[in-house]
């Protein structure tokens, strides 16, 4: 088990009966590897949307059932498109998270598998049990083809368990808890049972601006953005907020404030509400737009925004 990735304080002792392990979700971006920890964290912890790249870091997710805790590592798809500093960090951070855990999923979308999914296959150390996760089931019309495309993923890998499924299914969620169970070791919880991620709050703060950012910009904002957390504040029951999106160029900026400013309140508002719901709490949520040309291409200003 990592001990870099394990709380302070927390020993492997096994207290009996007390299951817990580390399981990592791997993939090429949009396979659904993030629709997929929320999933089975219960929450959203995890932005998610249709564009490529939304996950850019190790986000970690708890789920603690009966006597066993299941500690989540969702990460960003592996990039092989641009060689900038940001998809390097991104790399860094997918290698990073497979080394080491008790179980591998590996998402494909089921019925395919091209060079993309090839690249994170070869990636895996193999004396990790993986389990090949065949997911969007629900997109496939013919089902009938499903059973000859996982013989051929069968001779790509050694899988542990082939588990054709939907991320967006309650009972095929449920059902893969139950498989992952088995691969965990039997040792003492790492995190009080209602925790949901080590994230901190300004962590998630900052994540569900980008999610509206990505989900309510068309394809022509690049996915060179991101979000600054400016001030943070918690007064009694109401968390004051105030962000920053930072774009590349003086027309991304307009894309993102909009016509008369809708686009940046409706972004501010459907962020705020995802908050309140994650937290039980108010919200007080202010924005603000800066142009950076650049900052995804240097290395200083990747790290300075939050970047491994
Ligand atoms: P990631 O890049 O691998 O983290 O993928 P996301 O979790 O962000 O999901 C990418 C897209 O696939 C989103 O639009 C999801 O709603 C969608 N998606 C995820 N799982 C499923 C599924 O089981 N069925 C269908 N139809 N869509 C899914
Ligand atoms: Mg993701």
């Amino acid at each position: 088990m990592r001990r870099d990735m394990r709380p302070a304080g927390v020993t492997d002792a096994p207290v009996p009966g007390q299951r817990c392990g580390l399981i990592a979700i791997v993939g090429k971006p949009n396979v659904g590897k993030s629709t997929l920890l929320n999933a089975l964290v219960g929450q959203k912890i995890s932005i998610t949307s249709r564009k490529a790249q939304t996950t850019r870091h190790r986000i970690t997710g708890m789920h603690t059932q009966g006597a066993t805790q299941f500690v989540f590592v969702d990460t960003p798809g592996f990039q092989t498109l641009h060689g900038n500093a940001l998809n390097k960090s991104l790399n860094k951070t997918v290698v990073g998270a497979v080394a080491d855990v008790d179980l591998i999923l590996f998402v494909v979308e089921a019925g395919s598998f091209t060079p993309a999914d090839a690249r994170v296959l070869a990636l895996l150390d193999k004396k990790i049990p993986t389990l090949l996760i065949a997911n969007k089931l629900d997109n496939v019309h013919r089902r009938g083809d499903i059973a000859p495309w996982l013989q051929t993923m069968q001779e790509r890998h050694a899988f542990a368990e082939f588990v054709p499924m939907s991320a967006k299914s309650a009972k095929d969620v449920e059902r893969l808890l139950g498989i992952c169970e088995k691969f965990l070791p039997e040792q003492a919880w790492w995190y009080a049972a209602d925790e949901l991620t080590d994230r901190s709050e300004r962590f998630m703060a900052a994540e569900m601006v980008r999610e509206k950012l990505f989900r309510l910009t068309g394809d022509e904002l690049p996915y060179t953005s991101t979000v600054i957390i400016d001030k943070f504040e918690q007064e009694g029951q109401l968390r004051r907020i105030a962000a920053t999106i930072v774009v590349e160029r003086d027309g991304h900026k307009g894309m993102v404030i909009g016509d008369k400013g809708e686009k940046l309140k409706r972004i501010g508002t459907e962020a705020r509400q995802e908050l309140e719901k994650l937290w039980d709490c108010k919200v007080f949520l202010e924005l603000w737009v800066k142009v950076r040309s650049g900052w995804a291409d240097d290395d200083a200003r990747v790290r300075s925004f939050g970047y491994e």
